[in-house]
């Protein structure tokens, strides 16, 4: 894939790039290692006053920031104004409480004949980050914030179709004063990944996108001994029992399909709902979907705007068409647009069947699949039979049947009564093909350090 900004609202090529030289590769890794050994040693308030000064300037230039991303991938300028200020708000969390998260933990040292024990996190070192175009600055900073405030650096490959946002972050970082090689990003295509995985420069890789990626880069990183972090898809479900809130359900439930044009890891893929309140919920699920204003992504109106590229567009009519063949019911949308751009209207599909490949692949676009269900037991076995694992989500006043989910649903993350979403507080991150390790919290910032066991006696 060429490395390129093409608008996806034209068709537009807008800048091309070209990929790095071996020798400008092996600049950046050598670059990773120095900015690696100053930022360790550097103290938590150092750092923190850095991100806090990243953060800022995200604030400050955000309308700009928020152009390229829309230019580049497609996604709203509300949206995007909005992801640039959750990627201030992460990275004023690590500030403030990456030390308490990284303290040394006691441990109980008579039980293990010494005077003093605890564990120590240190940084390991360079991380490589393989990153997608769908959130081109969050799902970065996701990585970048608890990964600086450890003391690592990072490395970015980002996704071909985002080298302006991709060489904005490292400026970012160098801007907000972190020492040279703290932060840098590669511009290289896939194929040059596996050789910066076996550089012995790079420690470990977090990766976010695809299953197939996933695996190739996790494949490599195995047989290189590197530890990784894999955030992939997710077919999460969206379950609406017979006691929930109709109205609201469909109006949330609009909104995670449709969130960032339909192309969002954690948005719900599947709705399956209870016979008593599926109609009910169709009308104004269908309803909503179609209100939908689709156009300029630029405009402030704008709620939905085209797919990020061509082949993302034609994997997403595949599998509506797939579905239609085999005899699904297109509630609406369904049929793309004449014209230039990458566009796909909002679809809601019932009828879904095991046979249709939509049933248990992802569908990267503002796709709903409805399914209809004739109790609570028979909605937990369809949510959890997809090889996916990340969010999920289940609407039901009754608390107790609550309860029964978030025990019974097979996914990273479970939300009663709302839309599975990325705060900085709690983990992120999936089981089964959605991948394993943990961003966020205190979790995803110990998942690239030294738990170093200390004994003295
Ligand atoms: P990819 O998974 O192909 O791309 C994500 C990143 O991985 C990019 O930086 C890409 O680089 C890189 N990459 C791709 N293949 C390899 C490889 N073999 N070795 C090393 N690095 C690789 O996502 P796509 O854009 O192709 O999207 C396809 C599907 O991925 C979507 O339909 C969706 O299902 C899923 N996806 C999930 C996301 C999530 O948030 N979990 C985000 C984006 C996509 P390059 O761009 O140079 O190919």
């Amino acid at each position: 894939m060429a490395i390129a900004t093409v608008n996806p609202a034209t068709g537009e090529v807008v800048k091309t790039f070209d990929p790095m030289t071996p020798a400008e590769i092996d600049a950046k890794l050598t670059a990773a290692l120095q900015g690696f050994q100053t930022l360790a040693a550097w103290s938590f308030e150092r750092r923190a006053a850095a991100m806090r000064e990243a953060a800022r300037i995200l604030d400050e230039e955000r309308e700009e920031i928020a152009r390229i991303l829309t230019i580049e991938m497609g996604k709203t300028i509300r949206s995007a104004r909005a992801e640039v200020s959750k990627c201030a708000r992460a990275l004023r969390f690590y500030a403030e409480h990456a030390e308490e998260f990284l303290a040394d933990e006691p441990a109980d040292a008579a039980a293990i004949g010494a005077s003093r024990a605890f564990v120590r996190y240190q940084p390991i070192g360079p991380v490589l980050a393989v990153m997608p175009w769908n959130y081109p600055l969050w799902q970065v900073i996701r990585f970048a914030a608890p990964a600086l405030m450890a003391g690592n650096s990072g490395v970015l490959k980002h996704a071909s179709n985002v080298p302006q946002a991709a060489l904005f972050l490292e400026e970012l970082f160098r801007r907000a004063g972190f020492p040279d090689g703290a932060f840098v990003t590669v511009l290289v295509g896939s194929d040059a990944v596996e050789k910066i995985i076996a550089d012995p420069r790079i420690r470990a890789v977090t990766l976010t996108g695809s299953e197939y990626a996933g695996r190739q880069v996790a494949a490599i990183a195995g047989r290189e001994l590197k530890k990784t972090v894999l955030e992939l898809g997710g077919s999460d479900p969206f379950i609406v029992l017979p006691s929930a809130d109709i109205e609201r359900a469909a109006e949330v439930a609009t909104t995670t399909r449709c969130q960032n044009n339909g192309q969002s890891c954690i948005a719900a893929k599947r709705f399956i709902v209870h016979a008593e309140v599926y109609e009910a919920f169709a009308e104004a699920f269908v309803a909503k979907m179609s209100a939908l204003k689709v156009g300029d992504p630029l405009d402030d109106a704008t709620e939905i705007g085209p797919l990020a590229t061509e082949q993302g567009r034609a994997d997403v009519e595949e599998l509506v068409e797939d579905a239609r063949a085999k005899g699904a019911q297109i509630l609406c949308g369904g049929r793309r647009p004449e014209g230039p751009g990458w566009w796909y209207p909002p679809t809601v599909v019932a009828g879904v069947t095991p046979q249709m490949r939509m049933f248990d692949e992802e569908v990267f676009g503002p796709v709903a699949g409805l399914y209809r269900v004739t109790s609570a037991d028979e909605a937990l076995r369809l949510a959890n039979a997809t090889p996916f694992g990340l969010g999920s989500n289940v609407w039901t006043r009754d608390l107790a049947e609550a309860e029964h989910f978030v025990n019974g649903l097979e996914a990273g993350m479970v939300f009663v009564n709302g839309m599975t979403t990325s705060y900085p507080e709690v983990p992120f991150g999936g089981i089964k093909n959605s991948g394993y390790g943990r961003e966020l919290s205190a979790h995803g910032i110990r998942e690239f350090c030294n738990i170093k066991t200390v004994w003295i006696g």
